[in-house]
């Protein structure tokens, strides 16, 4: 097993550490505070999109010093006749309603941003106060619709990544850092 610079172990099936445990602490930190500052006096709903969001979103909404809720929803992932459709399917819905609200959608990665377009709709048309989206990474190559993402950490190159959530058929998910995942991995499996 290989050991990187910063001493985090490299998985094998990865190619290298494109985020390190420390990068990841310090970003969490500093959006935490800047969310904090930007509600000030408020309250919030931060909704996290299951499964790759949990991670992100358990450590981030410890760093937010203001009187802040949390929920989760699911949603289905694109397939190829995604973009005619235009909606994401919503598989495990807020159980609460979201008029009056300050919502912040928190997502592990927008890619195309055909999920977070939708999404960001959806919650819109239930009458909150504000939605804002917040993603730990942001891959603009692959965006096909536009997203405004208010609260950002990391631009990242088109390469897949996974750890700290973001898995690959449900896998790399605990990883602490955000790794590439070898193209050897998914190429064996025709993908
Ligand atoms: P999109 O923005 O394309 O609608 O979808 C974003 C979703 O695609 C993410 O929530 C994630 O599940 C998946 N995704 C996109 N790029 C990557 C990546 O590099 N690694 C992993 N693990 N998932 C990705």
């Amino acid at each position: 097993m290989q050991i990187t610079k910063g001493g985090y172990k490299v998985h094998p099936d990865c190619k290298r550490v494109l985020i390190s445990e420390n990068e990841i602490r310090a970003k969490v930190m500093e959006l935490g505070r800047r969310i904090s500052n930007d509600y000030a006096g408020k309250e919030l709903l931060m909704v996290g999109i299951l499964k790759g969001a949990m991670i992100f979103l358990a450590d981030l909404v410890r760093e937010i010093s203001i009187p802040t809720q949390y929920d989760f929803m699911a949603v289905s992932s694109y397939g190829a006749s995604s973009k005619s459709s235009g909606k994401v399917r919503i598989l495990r819905d807020l159980p609460c309603g979201v008029a009056g609200r300050h919502i912040i959608i928190v997502e592990d990665i927008v890619d195309t941003g055909l999920t977070l377009n939708s999404l960001a709709k959806d919650l819109n048309s239930r009458d909150p106060a504000s939605v804002k989206i917040c993603t730990l990474l942001d891959k603009p190559s692959r965006r096909i619709e536009p997203v405004e993402i208010y609260y950002k950490g990391f631009v990242i190159p088109d390469e897949f990544v996974v750890g700290y959530g973001l898995d690959y058929s449900d896998r790399y998910r605990n990883l602490p850092c955000i790794m590439v995942l070898h193209p050897k991995v998914y190429m064996d499996k025709g993908e």
